[in-house]
Formats: C-alpha cells, structure tokens, sequence
C-alpha cells in the first residue's frame, strides 16, 4: 500500500499543519500551545472519520479551516451581548439592569486604572470601600447609613447572621418565597443560622399573630416583599408601619427585604406601585434590603440602609467582608445614584428610560421596522414586562413588531444564532419583537438580522 491509497497515510503530519503560512498565523493569534492543540484534535477527528467511514482524507487547507473554527469557538467568549426584544425590561437571564452611559464610564476608569477605593487622599491613610455610595444612599433614601455587599442575598445573609444567629426571625407565612434561581427565604434564614417562626396562614397575617409569635428569643420580624407573585382575592397583610409599631413596642427590629428597592414611583407609569425603599424607612423600619441591578437599574449589589448603630455593626461582621462588593460595582453604583441626585433618572438610568418610554414613540418606531422589512411584517399592540420579579401581573402597553414565518420556532432559533443573537418572543405563531427593550443603538443591526434571517 502507499501514500495514495491509505488515506491514512495521507493525512498531513502536525508539523507539516502548524508549519504552514496558515498554522503559523493561528499560533500567533491564539497561541502556540492551543493551535497545537486544535490540530492534533482536528487530526484525530479526521483519523476517526476515516477508520469509520473510508473515503479518502481532506486535504491540508480544509483541516486548517477546521483548526481555524475550533480556535475561534474555543477562544469566544460564552458571555455575549445580546438583542433584547422580548419586550420584559429587567430581564434576570439576560443579565437584569443594562448600565447608563456615565455607568459605563465609571466602570471603564475603576478597571483600567489606580484609584482611591481604600485610600484617604488628605491624610495618605487607608480609607475604607464603605464610603463611596453610602452618603448618595443616605441622601436619597432618607437613611441614617448604608452598605453595600455583593447582591441581596448576601445582604439577607450578612443581616440575619449578624442580627439574628441562634435567635427567632418572625415571618409571615404567606412571604416563604422563592425567587428565581433557587433563592429561597427558608434556606436562607437556614444557612444564617436564624430560626424561622412563622406566623399567620397563607393568605392573612395580622398584628396580632406577629405579637403571639414573641418570645425572649425573638430577635426580629422581617418583611420579605412577595416580588415575583400576586396574591388576590380574601388577603391580608400587615401594613409595614403596623409590624414596625409592634416590634418597637417589643424592643425589637425590624427589617424589610424590598427585593426590587425601587427609588421613584412606577405608578406614576400607569403600573401597580411597587413598593419603595424611602417609604419603607419612613414606615419604621430599621433596615431596608434591595437588589442594585432590578428596578434601581445599577450593577449587581445588595444594598442595605437604616439605622446608623445596626449598619455598622453589619459593617464589622465577617460575612460582610467576604461578601464586599468590587470597585467595578461601587464605581457603576455611586454613578447610577448620581442620576437620582440629580433628577435625571427617567432620562439617564436605562431601566426606568424604557419604563418611561410612550407607547406613541414605540409604536413609529414598529411602524418604521415593519415598513422597512416589507411584506412579512405588521404592527400589533401588546405588553411589556418589568420583570425581574417586580410587578408580577402589572404591565406597560407597547407596539410589538410581527412576523409571518412558517417555522416561528426555527425562525427564533435563527435569530438566535446571529451575530449579535437576538431573544424575541413567540405567540400564536408569530414571532414579536418589541422596541421597548432594544437600545438604541442596537436597532440597525436588529433590522439587518431580521432580513437576512428572512431571506435564507
Ligand atoms: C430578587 C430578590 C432577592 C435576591 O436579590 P439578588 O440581588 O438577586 O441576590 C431577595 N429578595 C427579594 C424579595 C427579591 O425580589
């Protein structure tokens, strides 16, 4: 047998692949060691394709194609930018809140250089990463103190171990929730090592069941807002200036995990009011958790605020320490706070821009789409979501983007698989897009895409 006969044989060598003028421009692109890699994989495969289906072996350029593709798999990111069209604002697996542009900004200049996130330029002392959002908190909340750890469940962890470890958390029944990704108020308390009283029935707890739950262990009562669903019909919940009436008057704490910790009212956008962290403070309560990257539209971070002697005695435990947030996250913070101070959150925090987008502008802007697509678009009125787990049941009318395809889900799957993917919705089998959530600059290529997944 010769070379020409057994394909096997024929196969290029290693050497003769990273050699050539193509192998050595992948070796220095990615690496010696990985395109050496990747061609003794592309190799081994092409050996295994023959040894089970004959055939004879591909030449060198199509392997250095394959070595090629397996690099630029390998070397792409997983964490990619993507095309929000689903319409839902806060949406938790597409990473919740996308950053202002001075958000960015803060984020890009704590990255890339030196700065004084421990250190006191007056006196050239360490300083401590505590300070840096605390007073817009407090300016804005009303608050006495804050701090800021890496998202609300640590928050949660970091209160109930330094608060209430070995001592009894009183909690309505009908807030035992659970939140995506497993989170569950239960296990937490658990992992604290708080223990967990609950009080009332699923559906009504009242002051008085709080009151009857009281014993010399009892540390403190704790709110957990029910964000993600909606309890209607025969229903009762201790207004929070009532738990907080009953827990002063027994010497205790207490505590109000916001999840969403929204800062303005979303009512004034025709949405249920949810419920806000200013509010909650002014109702009594000692301390108010939320999340940085829901409704307040920041990166993620667990913020807590309240009384001056209870957030520093947080400060100090360990927990907070291990759960402290990084300057990239108190940079993005303090810049998304700075737009409250100002006034200008409706306008300059994208979250609440979207909330605040007219549905008048939405729908030129599905017109537009529609008109420049052609035939198998139209123009349908529907709803956005805020998502996150805020508002469950509690919509934004938009203008939604239609198409006619065969396949809608094939159709999603290819927008899927674009550059950048693109998420939209199905129903009735159409697929819709809704402008709400699509940024700005993201709208010509949008377009682009929806075309050429319409023409292949
Ligand atoms: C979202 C949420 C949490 C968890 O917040 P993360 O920032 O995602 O850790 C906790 N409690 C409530 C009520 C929530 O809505």
């Amino acid at each position: 047998m010769n070379a020409t006969n057994n394909p096997f044989r024929a196969l290029p060598s290693v050497d003769s692949l990273i050699n050539s003028h193509t192998g050595q421009a992948l070796a220095a692109r990615y690496g010696r060691d990985a395109a050496l890699d990747a061609v003794r994989a592309v190799l081994e495969q092409s050996r295994e394709h023959l040894r089970e289906n004959g055939g004879v072996s591909l030449f060198a350029e199509a392997l250095l194609d394959a070595v090629a593709a397996r690099l630029h798999h390998s070397f792409a990111p997983t964490l990619r930018p993507v095309i929000n069209a689903t319409g839902i604002i806060i949406h938790t697996n597409l990473g919740r809140a996308p950053l202002s542009d001075e958000a960015q900004k803060a984020v890009l200049e704590a990255a890339s250089q030196y700065s004084t996130l421990e250190y006191q330029l007056e006196t050239g002392k360490r300083g401590s990463r505590l300070v840096h959002a605390e007073a817009a908190l407090c300016e804005i909340t009303g608050a006495e103190a804050g701090l800021v750890v890496n998202n609300n469940a640590a928050a949660l962890v970091v209160l109930l171990s330094a608060l209430a470890k070995g001592r009894e958390v009183i909690i309505s029944r009908g807030q035992l929730i659970e939140i995506g990704g497993g989170f569950r108020i239960p296990e937490v308390m658990e992992q604290s090592g708080a223990l967990l009283r609950e009080v009332g029935t699923t559906n009504r707890t009242r002051a008085t069941d709080y009151e009857r739950a009281m014993t010399p262990d009892t540390a403190l009562l704790l709110r957990a807002h029910a964000s993600n669903f909606k309890q209607i019909g025969f229903t009762e919940s201790t207004p929070l200036a009532e738990m907080a009436q009953v827990a002063h008057a027994h010497n205790l704490l207490l505590v109000d995990d916001l999840g969403s910790g929204a800062l303005l009212d979303t009512a004034q956008f025709g949405l249920d009011h949810e419920p806000t962290v200013q509010e909650s403070l002014a109702a009594g309560a000692d301390l108010v958790c939320f999340s940085g990257d829901k409704l307040l539209g920041g990166p993620q971070a667990g913020i807590l605020v309240g009384k001056k002697a209870l957030v520093d005695m947080l400060k100090h435990h360990p927990l907070a320490r291990a759960l402290r947030a990084d300057k990239l996250c108190l940079a993005a913070l303090t810049a998304t706070l700075n737009h409250y101070r100002k006034g200008e959150a409706l306008e300059k925090v994208p979250v609440w821009r979207m909330i605040a987008r007219p549905v008048g502008e939405i729908e030129a802007l599905a017109s537009e789409w529609a008109q420049a697509i052609g035939d198998a678009a139209n123009v349908m009125m529907g709803d956005s979501a805020v998502g996150g787990g805020s508002l469950p049941g509690s919509t934004l009318p938009t203008a939604l983007l239609t198409l006619d395809v065969r396949d809608a889900d094939a159709f999603t799957a290819q927008l899927r698989a674009s550059d950048p993917p693109v998420i939209a919705r199905v129903a009735e089998g159409k697929v819709l897009f809704d402008p709400r959530t699509v940024l700005p600059g993201q709208a010509a290529r949008l377009l682009e895409i929806i075309v050429s997944c319409l023409q292949s």
